[in-house]
């Protein structure tokens, strides 16, 4: 069997899940299979669905499909869009908390003007954060906003050098900001992204090789890895670079990714990837803390750190392929996830 390591369950705070509306490219059932193939014991998803997670009704009808269909813990993203600040309170108690998209990204679903963005951060009454996708400019204008309201705010998926520096700031000013980074802006650039063609299509983008190591300089700021698993079907994905969907799957390759690129290569022992991928993830947003049942850890994931294995289309659990890893040999993989105490993943298989 060989040897083994055991991590607090892992959690990941970014995931897009598709349903309602999008279950061809994944929906609860698969995506949060996906989940335990790649040793996470809690998934949140975002509200970029179609219809958008905006009122309690579509909240309700997610609620009851995550129900049906997930396999692990799974919570739920409000959305912010152009006029719901209203049921705000009507959402926060059945979500894990508000996301507002600054930025372009997949979907119509956006705040563009700053009475908006006000009204949203005035009217959000907790506990769940509220969760940012911001780039560039929209950084400086949420830390503001950060200030002015007392707010508690997660910025998605930081690309880029001088937007982790600015977080970086306000976290040593006391700002209540957490971030989090994704595995493709890590272990990726803008010159991956012409080899890959779409599927190096991301947004935030693929940035350069400064702003990559501008992230791992200033790791010890990030809160959470984060995968923002982004399942397309494949002939979306084959539409040409400026038509296709944007996103990379992330759920069955983050684990591996951070155990051959940032433990194997002696950047940081397993206990920071508990704090990037396990404990951070929780404090961050609030959730609670991985249970104690009969004097054990009830939420596990156990890693065979010397499994090897290569990324291949052919051998996802999600439904959709559109891997940016595609070919990549990686040592390290889950190979059990206890949540409640019971087994969800046993040997690499999914049992619930
Ligand atoms: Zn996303």
């Amino acid at each position: 069997m060989g040897s083994s390591l055991r991590l607090p369950g892992l959690v990941d705070v970014h995931v897009h899940l598709r349903e309602p509306g999008q279950t061809h490219k994944e929906d609860f059932a698969s995506g949060t299979a996906a989940a335990l193939a790649g040793g996470f014991t809690t998934v949140l998803a975002m509200p970029n669905t179609q219809p958008p997670i905006t009122t309690p009704r579509v909240l309700e009808l997610a609620r009851q499909a995550a129900q049906a269909g997930a396999r692990c813990d799974v919570g739920i993203f409000a959305g912010a869009g152009p006029d719901n600040a209203s049921l705000l309170p009507a959402l926060a108690a059945h979500s894990c908390g508000l996301k507002i998209y600054l930025d372009a990204t997949f979907g119509p679903l956006r705040v563009n003007d700053l009475p908006t963005l006000v009204a949203h951060f005035n009217a959000w009454p907790g506990p769940g954060p509220i969760a940012v996708h911001a780039e560039e400019n929209s950084v400086p204008l949420v830390l503001g906003m950060v200030a002015a309201s007392g707010q508690r705010v997660h910025f998605c998926h930081i690309s880029r050098r001088v937007e982790l520096e600015l977080i970086a700031r306000a976290k040593e000013r006391g700002l209540p900001v957490t971030c989090e980074v994704s595995p493709h802006h890590l272990f990726l650039t803008g010159e991956d992204a012409a080899r890959l063609g779409a599927y190096g299509q991301m947004r935030p983008p693929l940035q350069t090789g400064d702003d990559r190591e501008g992230l791992w300089e200033l790791l010890h700021y990030v809160d959470c890895i984060a995968t923002d698993h982004a399942p397309h079907a494949t002939h979306e994905k084959a539409l040409e670079f400026e038509l296709a969907p944007f996103g990379t799957t992330g759920l069955e390759t983050a684990l591996a990714l951070v155990a051959t690129r940032i433990v194997a290569t002696g950047v940081a022992g397993w206990s920071r990837v508990a704090d990037w991928m396990a404990r951070g993830p929780r404090a961050a947003l609030g959730l609670p803390e991985v249970r104690i049942e009969a004097g054990g850890v009830a939420d596990l994931t156990i890693v065979d750190p010397a499994k090897e294995w290569v990324v291949a289309s052919d051998a996802f659990v999600s439904k959709s392929r559109n891997s940016a890893f595609l070919g990549a040999k990686l040592t390290g993989r889950a190979r059990d996830v206890l949540i409640g105490g019971y087994f969800a993943l046993q040997d690499g298989k999914v049992v619930v």
